[in-house]
């Protein structure tokens, strides 16, 4: 890509079409099987846990930028829209208190009556507050959730990211040995909403260690690959 063409994404969809620009060919040739893609995001993830034990907060900023670029690889691969997917699921308000600033749901387990339906209405109704950019959503998250996370160790925080994790690879399973088509999408929504879950856990682990996770993507991978520094990328994957 010639270089005057080059413009820094700003919208969660332009970051996921940036690395699918990047990273289509290669991960077509070295992951064909979904499952394997898969995986590969979960062990990124889990490797974060390795930088929190150990403190090295430095080491965060590249791992983080680094599992958001196999977290585009999957929804590009499953054909997921992720800004739709966090809008979905985070309409503005916290979608488990349905507060808008603040969320008390990890001191507080407040029972909310017709959630699904409050939910539909916030959808509706703050369509037009939606956030455009990769930087609002991140905001969004910082307004919901860090007057709770503040409080924690960011360990607590990337264990959230982790537990996430689990619950992709979970909903990836079930969706394979779903036999019906009702369960099958069932069951493809799950996997949306958790991805979703992994993206907003991503937003809190920065939001934690205060740093812009839009500036961070860009800085490793303007729009070529952080490894060979070509887009799109020509590593060898070593396995
Ligand atoms: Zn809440
Ligand atoms: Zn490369």
């Amino acid at each position: 890509m010639e270089a005057e063409f080059i413009e820094r994404p700003q919208s969660v969809s332009d970051f996921q079409r940036m690395f699918r620009y990047i990273y289509h060919a290669l991960n077509e040739a070295e992951y064909p099987k979904d499952g394997d893609l898969i995986a590969r995001l979960i062990e990124e993830i889990t490797r974060l846990m390795e930088f929190a034990r150990k403190d090295r907060r430095t080491l965060f900023k590249e791992q983080m930028a680094n599992i958001f670029s196999w977290s585009m690889a999957v929804v590009n691969r499953l054909g997921i829209d992720p800004q739709e997917a966090l809008w979905e699921k985070y309409p503005g308000v916290c979608p488990y208190c349905l507060r808008e600033k603040d969320c008390i749901c990890g001191t507080e387990h407040p029972i909310v009556e017709n959630k699904e339906l409050a939910l539909r209405r916030f959808r509706r109704e703050r369509a037009d507050r939606r956030p455009q950019t990769l930087k609002d959503h991140q905001e969004l998250h910082l307004r919901l959730y860090s007057w709770q996370h503040d409080r924690e160790l960011p360990i607590v925080v990337a264990a959230h990211l982790v537990e996430e994790a689990g619950e992709v690879s979970c909903a990836y399973r079930r969706l394979g040995m779903a036999n019906s088509d009702t369960a099958k999408n069932f069951l493809f929504n799950e996997l949306i909403s958790e991805m979703a879950d992994v993206m907003s856990w991503m937003f809190a682990l920065a939001n934690r260690l205060d740093f812009d996770l839009s500036e961070a993507i860009w800085e490793y991978y303007p729009y070529e690959c952080v490894k060979c520094q070509k887009g799109p990328c020509v590593c060898q994957e070593v396995i």
